[in-house]
């Protein structure tokens, strides 16, 4: 398996072909794949809840559980634990000591630095070009308050309809803190009548149409409802040569695909660290910007004092020095337990790259799509995130027909298979790259079948 751009079809055709299996449903289909992954060793290094944890009175309790959840909150890295574990221990028998004598070398008052490459790499942005800080709605409103700068000719947003509702409210708030009205600022990106997905085209086109007028143009990498993975390339270009400024937000995307901010010419993005980068429940969030407005003092910012110049930080002079790069966008001392955690997490990505994770995702979703469109019939599910590799990540949303969705989420629940649901339809899955194994694919859509049999019978 190699980081190759040949359709996960052909490549799954080629290793059943290997693997002397029956079928891809066959067990050793399954096993075969999982024999020969390269990433199957990292598996080990989280803690999978049990089907006895996971649905109390399921059979072969301790058997792990199907976790497709990865996109909502990822799995507890082991070294989580212990990092974590070691910041309890500092803070109990040093005190304020720890934060500049610290015994396991991460001493508080820089803490922030020790996620600030890795994260950097993960996104394909220069080191300088990130800072982990905050939760998300909260950075981009700070990243708002810098790139938002409406005048009368050029004031409005560009965003996609079914943003996610945290990304639309703070947008909509923050067309409003200018005094302006959404209903004159806010341009909402439809899809076509019928359809879920945006196609590229129709957003050029109202960039092309609209881009005079347009501030800024802020979508998700990854939507979160579809799966769809945006042409953040094309859109970012075409958007800059109209005057726009582009903001991204990665929740779905980074950890995900190996997105490349800096080439890209990306001017802003943000992102969380809990969901497929596995750092916890509220964990710490992430900004980037490009360098070329990072080392820029044209752009007002909100200030804080950790984003002052660290020489001077603690002179307390009152006479604000930003430090380079995004650094300088911080506002407090951060909690250390998350960036603790984030490290933790980190460290496993540490010990593969994005493009192999991307490798393995290609062919773990590939396998799940074959699997869902050829053993389930389209009176019963659709999966309305796009058929072709390139346009999404590892997530698929499956939409159950005839009102049967929460019957089926909750018979995958009583059989400890996590995914989630999102009203009216869909239940997304998404099997990750890191702790998923083909294994739970081919088990996933065995148990879905059997539901289906008796759900819709
Ligand atoms: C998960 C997610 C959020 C959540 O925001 P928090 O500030 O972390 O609560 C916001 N936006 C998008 C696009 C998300 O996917």
């Amino acid at each position: 398996m190699s980081a190759t751009k040949v359709a996960p079809q052909a490549q799954l055709d080629e290793f059943l072909a290997q693997s002397k299996a029956s079928s891809f449903l066959d067990p050793a289909f399954a096993a075969f794949m999982d024999e020969h992954d390269p990433l199957k060793h990292l598996r080990s290094e989280f803690v999978i809840p049990t089907r006895g944890q996971i649905a109390p009175g399921a059979d072969r309790a301790d058997e792990s559980c199907i976790y497709f959840c990865g996109n909502s909150l990822g799995l507890l890295p082991k070294t989580v634990s212990r990092y974590v574990n070691e910041e309890l221990q500092v803070w109990g028998e040093a005190g304020v000591n720890g934060h500049f004598n610290h015994r396991f070398g991460r001493p508080w008052v820089r803490i922030e630095e020790t996620v600030q490459e890795q994260s950097a790499r993960l996104v394909g942005a220069k080191k300088e070009e990130v800072a982990v800080m905050n939760t998300l709605t909260s950075n981009l409103h700070t990243l708002f308050a810098a790139f938002y700068t409406p005048t009368a000719e050029r004031h409005k947003v560009l965003i996609e309809s079914k943003a996610f509702p945290s990304d639309h409210y703070a947008i909509e708030s923050q067309i409003r803190w200018h005094k302006l009205d959404p209903k004159d600022s806010l341009i909402c990106q439809e899809p076509r009548e019928g359809e879920f997905l945006l196609r590229t085209e129709d957003i050029l086109e109202t960039i092309e149409k609209h881009g005079h007028e347009i501030a800024v143009v802020a979508f998700s990498g990854i939507q979160f409802y579809t799966g769809q993975y945006f042409e953040m390339e094309k859109i970012t270009k075409a958007a800059q040569a109209k005057g726009c400024i582009v903001g991204w937000d990665l929740a779905h995307a980074a950890g995900n695909v190996p997105v490349q901010l800096h080439d890209w010419n990306v001017d802003f993005a943000c992102w969380c660290s809990y969901k497929y980068l596995n750092s916890g429940p509220g964990g710490i969030a992430s900004i980037f910007v490009h360098e070329r407005h990072a080392n820029s003092l044209d752009r007002n910012r909100l200030a804080g004092w950790w984003g002052h110049d660290k020489a001077t930080r603690f002179d307390m002079v009152n006479v604000f020095k930003p430090m380079p790069g995004a650094a300088g966008f911080q506002h407090s001392n951060p909690s250390v337990l998350t960036t603790t955690a984030l490290l933790g997490s980190l460290s496993v990505f540490e010990m593969t790259t994005m493009q192999e994770m991307r490798a393995k995702s290609y062919l773990l979703t590939g396998y799940l799509y074959h699997l869902l469109m050829n053993e389930i019939s389209r009176d019963v599910l659709d999966i309305i995130t796009p058929a072709d590799p390139e346009q999404r990540g590892c997530q698929l949303s499956l939409v159950f027909k005839r009102g049967k969705m929460m019957d089926i989420f909750e018979g995958l629940a009583a059989r400890a298979i996590i995914g989630d649901e999102r009203k009216p339809d869909v239940i997304r899955v998404a099997p990750t790259p890191l702790y998923s194994r083909f294994e739970d694919v081919r088990k996933f859509v065995t148990e879905l079948k059997e539901l289906i049999a008796e759900i819709y019978n």
